[in-house]
């Protein structure tokens, strides 16, 4: 952890627990009730995380560019920047996991935070055992564990998952954290077919299957990027009335 971390650990009271491993994943909270940082602290500490806090969205930004999270976790309603501007600076920099916590259960905040690029979305009050099982999931998802390989290179498309950089044949290519997260999910099942409500689940953390329309919006994108959209050809292949495949080259 970051001199600056640790002092804004102190400064906020949150001493790290001596038990909690130096390359335990690093979640930064964004809140700005300390009855709930305290008890986001004593759930996640207990599960082994490091931690940091920010009390508004100014400071949040600020932290984030600091200490480069594994994970943020954002309120919606903070002073001065508010969860929806913080969502939005985080994703034109990072494809961080974001998990944002709300008070108000309402449907469209859901949409408009998965639409915005967060991860996860959990309206207050909340189960501690729901908040630590979500957060395990999206670290899992976005973290490739140490036997998941770094490259992936088939001659013609290559991506190094750590950089987050994608070529096709020799040619950079820029695409959105979304994009990326589906090509990501589409090379690691390579030949196989994936249903739309299973992209949905390992790309979106959507398991409620309700943004199908997402996945075809970004099939479509992803496949212009790389210079596939011709649908006969394209190596992302439309399986009819099921989903979608990534074929590999012939050797
Ligand atoms: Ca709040």
């Amino acid at each position: 952890m970051s001199p600056a971390s640790e002092a804004l650990l102190r400064r906020r009271g949150g001493e790290r627990s001596p038990e909690v491993e130096p390359d335990a994943p690093f979640v930064l909270v964004v809140e700005d009730d300390p009855d709930i940082w305290r008890s986001l602290q004593i759930i996640l500490g207990r599960a082994g995380y490091r931690l940091g806090w920010a009390v508004d969205g100014a400071e949040g930004l600020k932290a984030f560019n600091d200490q480069r999270p594994d994970l943020v976790v954002v309120d919606i309603g903070l002073p001065k920047v508010d969860g929806w501007v913080v969502l939005e600076r985080i994703r034109q920099m990072s494809s961080v996991p974001v998990l944002l916590l709300t008070a108000r259960g309402l449907e469209s905040d859901k949409v408009r935070g998965l639409l915005g690029g967060a991860d996860d979305y959990l309206t207050k009050p909340y189960s501690n055992d729901e908040l630590v099982a979500r957060l395990g999931r999206l670290l899992r998802r976005c973290r490739p564990g140490p036997e998941a390989p770094r490259l992936y290179d088939d001659g013609r498309l290559r991506i190094d998952f750590l950089e987050h950089s994608v070529e096709v044949e020799g040619r950079s290519v820029e695409l959105t954290p979304t994009e990326f997260r589906l090509l990501a999910v589409l090379v690691r099942h390579a030949d196989t077919v994936l249903s739309v409500p299973r992209l949905l689940e390992l790309g979106w953390s959507d398991i409620s299957g309700a943004g199908r329309g997402r996945v075809k919006f970004s099939v479509l994108s992803l496949r212009r990027k790389l210079g596939w959209g011709d649908v006969i050809t394209s190596p992302v292949e439309t399986v009819r009335g099921f989903g979608y495949r990534y074929r590999p080259p012939a050797l």
